[in-house]
């Protein structure tokens, strides 16, 4: 049993008045309102931080099942408690310790956020405390932790946020939130960019509302919906057992972004080829301009988008194809339930020739091939899919068919040329011939099955 999450954004729209979005005013609260959560956090990081025995207090614990007494950490709950009857006046308890008196020091301050900063302030005051701690155990002088900062995105539990959404109308879709003005807490409506899309995966069965997080930047706000599924998969060993898995392997490229192979009882039963739809060449053309501008020292061509924004555009399309082809791998993965999926562990990129633009290029190509590793490994548990990682060695070299090494070829008139970077694949034993990469896919089913004699001894489940 494990559990998968996704988020969900819903955009606030914070244009001019006159196209509907919301007023200036309405923005700098939510900037006051960041500000001043911020503000409380760096309050209560310092008093947990001041007061570190109780922060790790270890408590009896009676367990509800067996009855055992365990020995555990205290709580967030009752430290949330405790840190409370410290620090905020109530009726029954008016004087709360002078010298961290909250309510003073925040009047006003409402009580859900309150309790949202302190169980955030918990957390970051314990990961401080317990790498702390590592790193003088260790007794090296390097690396010691730094204090943990006070800035996050706030976290909205009920009572602070409510949305008024109007599946007619587009238009007319609000989200209430508690924000502080400057001088004062009060409720004000946002108007979102409301889309289907957000409504139909927020009410999607089986996934769980958590609560969502204020997101602000410098170009607009969004609301963060956070939401979990718990699952229920078998594990990697029990589905090996299985006479009719099915297995789903991928062998990532630049060209062929992915290359998907369906196998089951030793045959490839589908087979379905991603491609970069340009992106290389695309990224390649931008990395050029990149190169050239940093070779003339830093010196920004008048006229011309900067290096941050061009940057900007290469991350934005790297991760729309990687979203999409790992779409594409879960697309194939859904049509057979209880599957397997197989990746190749990634390589690492050894540093190789060329120019500075094409050095860029390849490190780029390999970031995207992590990344459509980790998304669909993410998309493919939330549909109950267990994901494995194979060791790489030797998937595009050996023939898939026999098992013998083999050599890449391309055709160009008719010629063939062997060469490390053909597209083609041929075995000189069996005489078989087929796509390189596709030979690479069916490989990585080998790979996890450990079939033929170059194949490593362990693998690692992921
Ligand atoms: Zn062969």
């Amino acid at each position: 049993m494990g559990q998968a999450a996704r988020t969900t954004k819903l955009l606030l729209d914070l244009s001019e008045r006159e196209q509907g979005g919301a007023n200036r005013d309405k923005r700098r609260y939510l900037e006051e309102t960041v500000a001043i959560l911020d503000a409380a956090r760096v309050f209560y990081l310092h008093f947990f931080l001041a007061n570190p025995d109780k922060l790790m207090e270890r408590v009896e614990v009676i367990s509800k099942q067996t009855g055992e007494v365990a020995d555990r950490l205290i709580s967030t709950d009752k430290l949330l408690t405790w840190a409370e009857f410290q620090t905020v006046e109530t009726a029954e308890h008016p004087d709360p310790l002078p010298a961290w008196n909250f309510s003073q020091a925040f009047p006003q301050f409402p009580n859900r956020y309150r309790r949202s900063v302190i169980k955030d302030c918990i957390g970051k005051a314990r990961g401080y405390l317990s790498t702390l701690s590592n790193w003088q155990s260790k007794g090296s002088k390097k690396g010691k932790p730094g204090k943990p900062g006070a800035s996050n995105h706030p976290t909205l539990y009920a009572g602070t946020y409510s949305l008024d959404l109007d599946e007619l109308d587009v238009r007319k879709s609000f989200v209430r939130l508690k924000v502080y003005t400057g001088s004062a807490w009060t409720w004000v409506h946002y108007p979102t960019r409301y889309n289907r899309y957000f409504e139909r995966r927020r009410s999607e069965e089986g996934w769980e509302q958590e609560s969502p997080t204020l997101v602000l930047t410098k170009q607009g706000a969004s609301l963060h919906f956070l939401q979990t599924k718990t699952i229920t998969a078998k594990k990697i060993v029990e589905s090996k057992r299985d006479p009719d898995l099915v297995t789903v392997a991928v062998d990532l490229n630049v060209k062929f972004l992915a290359v998907i192979t369906v196998r089951q009882h030793g045959k490839i039963m589908a087979t379905r080829f991603v491609c970069d739809q340009g992106l290389d060449a695309h990224r390649y053309r931008h990395l050029k301009q990149v190169a050239k501008k940093q070779w003339q020292a830093g010196k920004v061509v008048q006229g011309e988008r900067s290096n941050q924004q061009l940057w900007a555009h290469i991350r934005r399309q790297n991760t729309d194809r990687a979203h999409k082809t790992a779409r594409a791998i879960v697309e194939v993965c859904e049509q057979y339930p209880g599957c397997v999926l197989v990746f190749e562990r990634l390589r690492k990129i050894k540093r190789s020739g060329g120019s500075k633009s094409r050095r860029l290029n390849r490190k780029q190509a390999n970031q995207v091939k992590g990344n459509i590793t980790q998304l669909a490994k993410e998309k493919a548990y939330a549909i109950g899919v267990v994901c494995v990682e194979v060791n790489p060695h030797g998937t595009s070299q050996y023939c898939s068919r026999c098992g013998a090494k083999g050599m890449r070829f391309s055709l160009a008139a008719g010629q063939r040329t062997t060469g490390k970077g053909g597209k083609l694949f041929f075995c000189s034993t069996c005489r078989y011939e087929c796509h390189a990469d596709f030979n690479a896919s069916v490989n990585v089913h080998h790979s996890f099955f450990r079939e033929y004699h170059w194949q490593p001894l362990a693998y690692k489940s992921g």
